[in-house]
């Protein structure tokens, strides 16, 4: 071995998708930073790692708000006036009223084994709590973000930290409510927290620091553009992530403040590219669509949140014959599995246009393939980390599939992701590996029973108070 090189470590799998295909007896050589480092094909060499599945890369989840996972289902019951975003929203805002740095973080961790185990390999993580209960900063005002990446440590996953800017209730800088206390920052106070997260993060390949002006409602145009510019004086390529078009209501009102919709507001006066990711873009026109696809920035869709809160339905179509980009989040974190998500946006298309495989268009073409393969480069791109591909100089950030699960029984390249994503069981999930660490051996997470340990405290805590 040449001396100068750092040690590998080489896995070989009876197939994996590399750079968009499958190919068979392929062989991934990953170093001791976690990156991949060769791919190639060919018969195991004796100290090569046998792995007992079909590799596919992980997949980034591109939108959490991951506190939000311990509520999941508090917000179900029905009221004689009707049930919105909302009156979720003034259900959400009491309970994070009472969650605690520790609570956050043991959330946290709980949801990331969780992702892992379904083959989320990377996260961005849009987090805004902030400030403590009364709405003042902490003694170190970093202090929920410190939490976010210890969980991520924990867990393993790999974390593109968002922390969001919110100034306001509503647009053109309505006052804030009582509810977002927690959340707000000046926009001096919020480059503080972005430069010391990237100071105090800067050697850690699994973290990425990015910026996410929360919404047009919750920003107004010029703290805004000062947000924008800032981070891209300290890092031109560092993700912008925003919430955007999800409700009617948030259409009209933008509307009524500025004669415009929201993504035109963003394409006519921001400057939209591949940097950006507008989550959500559901209520959106044709032109909208096709400008926003033009502009190379990543519609970022949630489609069990979408379904849970009742937005609507983003024009995924119309969007693809544009040749725009998405990636998929589990936002709420409702649902924690990338398969879900996948089928939930094809399904939600099929009932709207009562046809079936809506988003691929060529003959023959794997639509559950098709859609993995997009959701991998949209979502690697609105992280922001060189992930989301099995090829030298990305993170080796693999899934190994199993396939004697019964869904996958018989199946091959294509025709295993369109199961994996179609059949509705089960994870098929066997093994999962992030930046060189195996952190899910045969179905589970090497952390689990500790984490879930904390979580239950958490829970207890949470419901005694
Ligand atoms: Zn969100």
């Amino acid at each position: 071995m040449n001396r100068s090189t750092p040690p590998e470590t080489l896995y070989a799998a009876p197939s994996a998708l590399v750079q968009g295909r499958f190919i068979d007896d392929a062989l991934i050589a990953v170093d001791d930073d976690g990156d991949i480092v060769s791919v190639g094909r060919g018969a195991a060499p004796p100290d090569a790692i046998r792995l007992k599945g079909v590799v596919v890369p992980g997949m980034p989840d591109l939108h959490s708000h991951a506190f939000q996972r311990a509520m999941a289902g508090l917000a179900e019951t029905a009221s004689p006036a009707g049930e919105n975003f909302w009156s979720w929203r003034d259900v959400m805002y009491r309970f994070l009223g009472r969650l605690s740095p520790e609570d956050v973080q043991a959330i946290a961790a709980q949801l990331y084994v969780e992702l892992l185990r379904q083959g989320f390999t990377a996260i961005a993580e849009f987090h805004y709590v902030h400030n403590d209960y009364s709405g003042g900063a902490y003694a170190d005002p970093a202090e929920m973000s410190h939490r976010i990446v210890g969980a991520a440590r924990t867990s393993g996953i790999g974390l593109t930290l968002l922390p969001v800017l919110y100034q306001a209730s509503g647009f053109g800088g309505a006052p804030a409510m009582d509810g977002q206390k927690r959340f707000l920052k000046t926009t001096d106070d919020f480059i503080a927290l972005v430069e010391t997260l990237r100071r105090t993060y800067r050697d850690d390949p699994r973290i990425k620091i990015g910026v996410a002006p929360h919404s047009l409602r919750a920003v107004a145009p010029e703290a805004l553009l000062d947000c924008v510019e800032a981070i891209t004086v300290m890092d031109q390529d560092a993700p912008i992530h925003i919430h955007v078009a999800e409700q009617d209501r948030e259409v009209k009102d933008c509307l009524a403040w500025s004669g415009e919709r929201p993504v035109e507001w963003l394409l006519n006066h921001a400057p939209i590219d591949r940097r950006w990711c507008l989550v959500h873009s559901t209520q959106t026109t044709g032109d909208e669509i096709a400008r926003l696809a033009k502009s190379g920035a990543v519609a970022g869709l949630c489609p069990s949140t979408e379904a849970n809160l009742g937005d609507g339905v983003f024009p995924l179509s119309s969007y693809l014959k544009h040749r725009g980009r998405f990636g998929i989040g589990t936002d709420s974190n409702v649902g924690t599995c990338p398969a879900d998500e996948l089928r939930w946006l094809e399904y939600v298309q099929r009932l709207f246009a009562k046809q079936r495989n809506i988003s691929e268009a060529n003959d023959g073409a794997h639509t559950g393939a098709g859609l993995y393969r997009r959701a991998l480069a949209g979502g690697a791109q609105a992280c922001g980390r060189k992930i989301g591909e099995i090829a030298p100089g990305y993170r080796a950030d693999l899934v190994v599939l199993d396939p004697e699960h019964p869904a996958l029984i018989g199946r091959r390249h294509e025709s295993m992701i369109d199961s994996w994503i179609f059949s509705g069981s089960e994870t098929p999930v066997r093994d999962v590996m992030v930046g060189g660490n195996w952190v899910v051996k045969d179905r589970r997470h090497v952390a689990q029973d500790d984490v879930l340990k904390d979580y239950r405290r958490c829970i207890a805590r949470l419901t005694n108070d």
